[in-house]
């Protein structure tokens, strides 16, 4: 079965006409939609030697909320969010590029929220060899809105995680949280 025979299929199980006039283009839409919020498996290394920079500091450096679209691997249901990072340079920096890219490759993927920002946080400490990374998570499920039977749900997801000097150290963490806070 090729892509448009799957699409077709989907179309028909759920009660609609796959051949109706409207919906002719539906299938190679719904592919590149695909192909799109899934890139992440396809994706290299975002952080690679010409991503990183010198660093002339020892201060925590933040990005904050980055917009993220990944899909919950027991419903294949969107989880929409967004994301922030907090690093502690040791020698190295990375480019604000790179970083985004990392979001981007462990999000557009099968995920679950937990491993989603325990995997973007080690990946950034590994790559960078930084002194300690801290990532908070917020995200509509929207498993969750078809499980609670209602259209509109504001629940949100928060994770929080973190690694290196951020384990012992808590009014570093104290700093991320009221730096991403507002
Ligand atoms: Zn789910």
């Amino acid at each position: 079965m090729n892509f448009e025979d799957i699409t077709k299929y989907i179309i028909e199980y759920i009660g609609d006409d796959p051949n109706r006039m409207d919906l002719k283009d539906t299938p190679e839409r719904f592919k590149q939609y695909m192909d799109f919020v899934f890139s992440g498996y396809n994706m290299t290394n975002p952080i690679e030697n010409s991503s990183l920079y010198r660093s002339t500091s020892d201060q925590m450096i933040c990005i904050k909320k980055v917009s993220f679209i990944s899909h919950c691997e027991h419903h294949v249901a969107p989880i929409i969010g967004e994301i922030s990072l907090g690093y502690i340079p040791d020698l190295l920096i990375a480019s604000l590029g790179s970083l985004l890219r990392t979001v981007q490759m462990f999000t557009r993927r099968l995920q679950i929220q937990e491993r989603i920002v325990q995997q973007i946080t080690d990946f950034i400490y590994e790559k960078t060899q930084s002194r300690g990374v801290i990532s908070l998570i917020k995200a509509h499920h929207h498993c969750l809105i078809c499980n609670a039977s209602v259209l509109e749900s504001d629940t949100e997801m928060c994770s929080l995680y973190y690694n290196g000097i951020f384990l012992e150290d808590e009014n570093k963490r104290n700093d991320f949280l009221s730096t991403v806070k507002n």
